[in-house]
């Protein structure tokens, strides 16, 4: 008995509810599913028959799952569910780009993103309700709440996305939704054990079986955590450098006064798996005149040698209130021309789904502010 547990005053017995609060089958992993199930009293093969309608074929009624008896059927439904979170706001670009802002039940709202390219579809997902980090330059990390998103919550934003693009059952030819992101609001790093229950999810084969070669987590540099995601997940990694001295990335991803570059770059460097084919992607947010000059270009190249790289040049996407300007398309130009003479890709991500704000924490922030002046408030984002 724990201490605690010592301590809890006796209950009075209370009724059996009927109707105990179903479960998310979206958070459990196949093992954990397992035991649940047999110890309802049902053999182990229906955990792994569920799973397969669950993860495989994207179903939500328990009645369409017609290898399972009616009796079974009934209790796996009073026992579980495999609700996808409420939309409660879906945008649609021009380009393609779809924007879900998300509700969860206490009220919360996140950000999915889908964004199609010619050879693939990327979504865009986030591991957390805003951010406690403050990078100066990111949106998100001006709004005030913050929590973890559950892992049912993390691959629920996957499932929501796969029943809109039609990629039930998972791993079929053609698909649209081909790699994952943990690219939206959030520091991923923060909810480790989340993020990572929901890959291993997402990875298994029996289920959606993305491969880990198509899942890309950045960070702005929680170093200790580094290593353990490369080990024991295997993802590629992004680093949210956007500052290459470290009195300017102090300012900018102040992460960086509690783990400085040379720290990050060493995790970097020892990343496990890294060969030319598995590179780090170095994102760098191109600020005018503040990390854009041909100094810095020199010692971003100075600091990644010898370490397999991309570099993901990002034209700053302004938000009300902002303190940065986006870096001149020519600048931007001259930047990456250096990068690319140099050896590396460096592709200046193009500006996707402008006209539904696509970009991180924007839609949310447009969402509040709209409530706040429903109810009357002057708003400040
Ligand atoms: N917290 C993680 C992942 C989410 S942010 C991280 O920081 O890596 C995803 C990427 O978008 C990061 O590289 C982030 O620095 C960048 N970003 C944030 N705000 C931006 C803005 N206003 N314009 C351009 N890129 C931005
Ligand atoms: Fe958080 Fe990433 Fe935004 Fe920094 S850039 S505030 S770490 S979401």
């Amino acid at each position: 008995m724990t201490p605690k547990a010592a301590q809890m005053p006796v209950l009075e017995a209370v009724p059996l509810q009927k109707n105990p609060v179903r479960q998310s089958l979206l958070g459990l992993s196949p093992v954990a599913l397992e035991d649940i199930v047999f110890s309802s009293g049902l053999p182990k093969f229906r955990a792994r028959q569920l799973w397969r309608w669950v993860w495989r074929h994207g179903l939500t009624n328990f009645d369409e799952m017609s290898d399972l008896g009616k009796t079974v059927r009934v209790q796996f439904s009073e026992m579980f569910h495999a609700d996808r979170p409420a939309v409660s706001r879906r945008l649609k670009s021009t380009d393609g780009t779809i924007k879900w802002l998300l509700r969860f039940p206490d009220g919360d709202e996140a950000e999915t993103v889908y964004i199609p390219e010619k050879e693939r579809g990327t979504l865009c997902i986030s591991s957390q309700i805003g951010c406690t980090l403050t990078c100066s330059f990111c949106h998100t990390g001006t709004q005030k709440l913050v929590r973890n998103l559950s892992t049912a919550e993390i691959c629920g934003q996957i499932m929501l996305a796969m029943d809109e693009l039609g990629e039930w059952p998972a791993g079929k030819p053609n698909r649209r939704l081909t790699n994952i992101v943990l690219m939206g609001m959030g520091e991923p790093l923060f909810n480790y054990e989340n993020v990572a229950a929901a890959m291993r999810i997402i990875m298994s084969g029996e289920g959606v079986g993305l491969s880990k070669r198509r899942i890309t987590l950045s960070t702005s540099g929680v170093v200790p955590e580094i290593n353990r995601a490369g080990e024991e997940l295997g993802v590629n990694l992004a680093i949210s450098l956007h500052a290459v001295r470290d009195e300017l990335r102090d300012e900018l991803v102040p992460i960086n006064r509690k783990y400085q570059l040379a720290e990050l770059i060493d995790a970097c460097r020892n990343y496990p798996g890294l060969s030319n084919a598995r590179r780090i992607t170095w994102e760098y947010v191109m600020l005018d005149g503040v990390n854009d000059s041909d100094e810095d270009c020199r010692k971003l190249l100075a600091l990644i040698k010898g370490i397999p790289s991309k570099i993901n040049l990002i034209p700053f996407n302004s938000w009300p209130g902002s303190p940065y300007k986006c870096s001149s398309p020519e600048r931007i130009e001259a930047f990456s021309r250096k990068l690319l003479k140099a050896g590396y890709a460096s592709p200046i991500r193009t500006p996707r789904g402008v006209d539904i704000m696509a970009a991180c924490g924007q839609l949310k922030s447009a969402s509040e502010r709209r409530r706040r002046q429903k109810r009357g408030v002057a708003g400040q984002i």
